[in-house]
C-alpha cells in the first residue's frame, strides 16, 4: 500500500508550506487508498521546541489534514518523533562504518573553516576534501582512545553521475563531484537530517516521498544511502515551492507565512485548503472551489505543474469570501463566528487590560476592536506626532518592522527590547517611537500597552499591520 508522510521540523511558526506539502501527501495517499503519516523531525535540538510541534499539529488538524500515524496517535512504526529514535540512528550509523560506506572525520571546525576560505579564494572545489578518508585503522583507533571529538561522514563516488527519478520531472542527473561527503552523525552523536530521514522513511514503509523542491539536491545522498543499506528506494516527487506575488520564494518578509495568522485573520479552513490545493494543481474540470474530499476523488499527481505557484493573499481573500457567502448558511456563519470571536483562551489574554479600563460592558467592543480585526482602516492624521515629522514617523515604523522581522523569540520583553534599541539608535525617546507603533497596531495611541497587544496578536499579524501602516 501507498504510504506518504509530512516531516516538519518544529523550529518555528507552523508554515503554510508545511500545510501545502501535507495536503499533497495526503491527497496522493488517500487517492490510492493508502496512509498518510506525520513525523516530527526534531534532530536539531537547539532550534526545535515542543511548542512549535504542538502548533504544527493544531494547524494541520484545523485544516482537516489528519494523519493516520503520528506522535500523538501512535502507530506500528513509532516513535514518530526523531529525538526518541536515537538508538535506531546510532545502529545504522555504525552499520555504514562497518560496511565501509562511511568514515570517521576528526577535522576541527577551524580546519573546515580554513578549507572553505581557501576554496573560495581559489574558486576551486567545495565541500569536504576527504582528508580523514585516508586515516589508517590505527590512527583512527588512537584518536578514538584519546577521546577526540569526531563526526561520521558518508563516502561519495569520485566519478560519474547520479540519476534521480522524479515523478514530475523525469530523470535528473547530478554529477557526484558536486555532492559533498555529508555528515551523517554529528559530534554529539545526533544524526543529521539526511541519515534520520532515510532510515525513518525506510522503517516507516514510506513508498512515496513528496516534498519541496529545495530538497532535490539532497536526493543523490539519499539514493546512495538506500543503496548502502541495500533498501528499496521510495519514489521521489519534488513539489514547486510557493512564491510571493513578485515570484520570489514565499517568505515572511513579504507575506505572512504562519497558518496561525490565516486562522486569526478569519479565513475558513476549507478556503485555505482549497487555495493550497490550487497551488500548481487544478481539478480536471478546472473548477475553482473544491473540498479536500473532492480533491482526493479527482487527484492525479501528474496534474501538478512546475511553474512556481503564487500564494497571493488577495486571491485567497476572494476565495474565502466566496466560501462564506455561498457555502455557509446564516446559522453556520453564526457558528463559525462564535468559535472565532468567543475564543476564550484568546480573549482572556487581554481581558485584564480591558477590565481595568471599563465602566460598562458596552465599552468592550470599541476598545478591543483591533484585537479582532485584520488590517486597520488608518487615517494619515492618526499618525500626527508632536515631536516627529512625517518622514521620521515612517522611518520609525520601517526600522521597527525590520527589527521585528528578525525577532525569533516573540514575547513582550523582546519586542520592548527591540523598540528600545531602535529608539536609542535613532536618537529618539522611547515614548516618541512607541506612539506610531501604537497607531499601526491598535489604530490609536490610547490603548493598553502595545507590546502586550503585539505579543498576543503574534508576529505575523503585528508585522502585517506595521507593513500596512507604512504603505
Ligand atoms: P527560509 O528560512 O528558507 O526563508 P522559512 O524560515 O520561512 O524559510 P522554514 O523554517 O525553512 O521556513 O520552513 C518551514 C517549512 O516550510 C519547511 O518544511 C519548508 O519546506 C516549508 N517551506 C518554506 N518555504 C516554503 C515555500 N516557499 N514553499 C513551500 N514550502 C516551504
Ligand atoms: N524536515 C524536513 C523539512 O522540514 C523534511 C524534508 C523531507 O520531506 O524530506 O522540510
Amino acid at each position: 500500500t501507498v504510504r506518504t508522510r509530512v516531516a516538519p521540523s518544529p523550529t518555528g511558526d507552523p508554515h503554510v508550506g508545511t500545510a501545502y506539502i501535507a495536503l499533497f501527501n495526503m491527497a496522493f495517499a488517500k487517492s490510492q487508498g493508502g496512509q498518510f503519516l506525520l513525523r516530527i523531525e526534531d534532530t536539531d535540538q537547539v532550534r526545535s521546541t515542543r511548542e512549535s510541534e504542538q502548533q504544527i499539529m493544531e494547524s494541520l488538524r484545523w485544516l482537516g489534514l489528519d494523519w493516520d500515524e503520528g506522535p500523538d496517535n501512535g502507530g506500528p512504526c513509532g516513535p514518530y518523533r526523531q529525538s526518541e529514535r536515537r538508538d535506531i540512528y546510532d545502529k545504522h550509523g555504525k552499520e555504514l562504518l562497518e560496511k565501509g560506506h562511511a568514515f570517521r572525520c576528526f577535522c576541527s571546525s577551524e580546519r573546515l573553516d580554513e578549507l572553505r576560505k581557501e576554496q573560495e579564494a581559489n574558486k576551486e572545489g567545495s565541500g569536504y576534501d576527504g582528508r580523514c578518508l585516508h586515516l589508517s585503522e590505527e590512527d583512527v583507533q588512537a584518536k578514538l582512545d584519546a577521546g577526540e571529538p569526531h563526526v561520521i561522514r558518508m563516502k561519495i563516488p569520485e566519478e560519474g553521475t547520479c540519476k534521480i527519478n522524479d515523478m514530475l520531472r523525469g530523470e535528473i542527473e547530478i554529477d557526484w563531484k558536486q555532492v559533498d561527503m555529508q555528515v551523517l552523525v554529528k559530534a554529539d552523536g545526533m544524526p543529521t537530517y539526511h541519515l534520520a530521514n532515510v532510515v525513518d522513511d525506510h522503517l516507516m514503509g514510506i513508498t512515496h516521498v513528496i516534498r519541496g523542491e529545495e530538497w532535490i539536491n539532497s536526493a543523490p545522498k539519499h539514493i546512495l544511502l538506500y543503496q548502502y543499506f541495500g533498501w528499496d528506494m521510495p519514489t521521489l516527487c519534488h513539489m514547486p515551492l510557493l512564491r510571493n506575488p513578485d515570484k520570489s520564494k514565499l517568505s515572511k518578509r513579504k507575506n505572512p507565512t504562519s497558518i496561525t495568522y490565516y486562522r486569526d485573520m478569519g479565513f475558513l479552513p476549507e478556503a485555505v485548503v482549497n487555495y493550497l490545493g490550487r497551488m500548481g494543481w487544478s481539478m480536471p474540470d478546472e473548477r475553482e472551489k473544491f473540498t479536500v474530499v473532492e480533491m482526493i476523488e479527482n487527484f492525479d499527481i501528474n496534474r501538478v505543474s512546475l511553474g512556481g505557484p503564487i500564494f497571493d493573499q488577495e486571491k485567497l481573500s476572494w476565495l474565502n469570501g466566496s466560501w462564506i457567502r455561498e457555502n455557509l448558511s446564516v446559522d453556520e456563519f453564526a457558528e463559525r463566528l462564535h468559535g472565532w470571536l468567543l475564543n476564550e483562551q484568546y480573549i482572556k489574554k487581554f481581558l485584564p487590560f480591558a477590565k481595568e479600563r471599563s465602566e460598562h460592558l458596552s465599552d468592550f467592543a470599541p476598545m478591543a476592536n483591533f484585537m479582532f480585526s485584520g488590517m486597520l482602516d488608518l487615517q494619515p492624521e492618526a499618525f500626527a506626532h508632536k515631536k516627529l515629522d512625517e518622514d521620521q514617523v515612517k522611518k520609525v515604523l520601517q526600522f521597527a518592522l525590520w527589527k521585528l522581522e528578525a525577532q525569533r523569540q516573540w514575547n513582550k520583553d523582546n519586542i520592548f527590547g527591540d523598540i528600545k534599541t531602535l529608539a536609542k539608535d535613532m536618537g529618539f525617546k522611547i515614548g516618541d517611537c512607541m506612539q506610531p507603533i501604537f497607531v499601526a497596531i491598535a489604530g490609536t495611541p490610547n490603548s493598553w500597552s502595545v507590546v502586550d497587544s503585539m505579543e498576543i496578536l503574534g508576529p505575523d499579524m503585528s508585522r502585517a499591520r506595521l507593513r500596512h501602516a507604512i504603505n
